[in-house]
């Protein structure tokens, strides 16, 4: 990593899996970073790692405000309430919305951001604490070109990868696109492996297939190998925010009159057993269940 000293001064806000790791790989490439979260214990770790941590009522006066958050609620509450965004910031920062949003309230954010002097931009990532820790996630911006170019070196310290695909909302709108497709090839992946494995193949063998073939996706060449058939599970990313992700979706898509019906059967079989997997598991142990019939076809054999 480069330790050239950059303009921007970045105040990370919440410190979890995500925006750890995030705060530490901007420090790590030369940018003034303050990292802050509502939680002591995560203000705790990343100070034993050598961040500057502050308390949410002591946000020092920043260039940027980096926000990676669980949901658009806490967003809400960080921008307008406590400790307000709004009112604090200095005029001419940028808000940078890193979390999987609601699109419809970034937009919404984004205009009373922008009436208060203040610049936004929705930059979703995905590549997971992995990608955050090493300064290659994947990002889908939604914003100005300004504001974009304003805050480049910052995204390019994050990032290997990044898409500007409209304005303020419009990368919240793609990401959930995204997940979507990837909730939705986990079970279809799942249920192709199964009956693969049902009819004598096993399961490495029929991904080596499908990656060579029209079928694959991330999904099949990142996610079984690494987390699944290894049973590791420990991709950093819970079944509780990929829920989160699929109703935002769902929602989105019966306010714009468009319901989707594959969506929903998606949405429907992640909420289908709140205990398999729970909110706090891998996301990846959603195949599982399915899985679980090859594993019998596997130890009759
Ligand atoms: P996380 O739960 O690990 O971290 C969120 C942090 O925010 C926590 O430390 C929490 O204490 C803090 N927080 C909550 N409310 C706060 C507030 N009002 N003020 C300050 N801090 C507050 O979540 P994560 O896995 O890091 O995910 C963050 C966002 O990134 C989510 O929107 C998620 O959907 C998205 N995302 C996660 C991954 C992943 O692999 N984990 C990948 C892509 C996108």
């Amino acid at each position: 990593m480069s330790q050239t000293e950059h303009a921007l001064s970045i105040t990370v806000i919440g410190l979890g899996q995500m925006g750890g790791n995030m705060a530490l790989t901007l420090q790590a490439a030369g940018f003034e970073v303050t990292g802050s979260d509502l939680f002591e214990a995560a203000r705790e770790r990343l100070a034993g790692l050598g961040l500057a941590v502050v308390a949410p009522d002591a946000l020092p006066a920043s260039d940027v405000y980096l926000l990676s958050l669980p949901t658009s609620a806490h967003v809400r509450e960080v921008i307008e309430t406590s400790p307000g965004l709004l009112a604090l910031a200095p005029k001419g920062s940028v808000i940078v919305d890193t979390s999987t949003s609601d699109p419809a309230v970034s937009r919404e954010l984004a205009e009373k951001v922008t009436a208060a002097g203040l610049h936004w931009l929705d930059a979703p990532v995905s590549g997971g604490p992995k990608g955050a820790a090493n300064g290659t996630l994947g990002m889908l911006l939604g914003g100005d070109d300004a504001t974009l170019e304003r805050v480049m070196p910052m995204l390019e310290a994050m990032s290997a990868k990044r898409t500007h695909v409209g304005g303020p909302g419009s990368g919240h709108v793609v990401k959930l696109a995204n997940n979507y497709l990837c909730a939705a090839h986990l079970l279809t992946t799942a249920e192709a492996v199964a009956m693969a494995a049902k009819a004598g193949v096993e399961p490495a063998a029929c991904l080596a297939g499908i990656n060579s073939g029209s079928g694959r996706s991330a999904i099949s060449e990142v996610n079984f190998p690494e987390w699944v058939l290894s049973e590791r599970f420990d991709s950093g990313f819970t079944t509780g925010l990929m829920r989160k992700d699929l109703r935002l979706a769902r929602d989105a898509a019966e306010q714009l009159g468009i319901p989707l019906a594959l969506l929903q059967a998606v949405v429907n079989a992640w909420h289908a057993s709140p205990e398999q997997p729970a909110d706090s598991d891998d996301f990846n142990h959603i195949t599982t269940p399915i899985l679980a019939c090859a594993r019998q076809t596997e130890s009759h054999s």
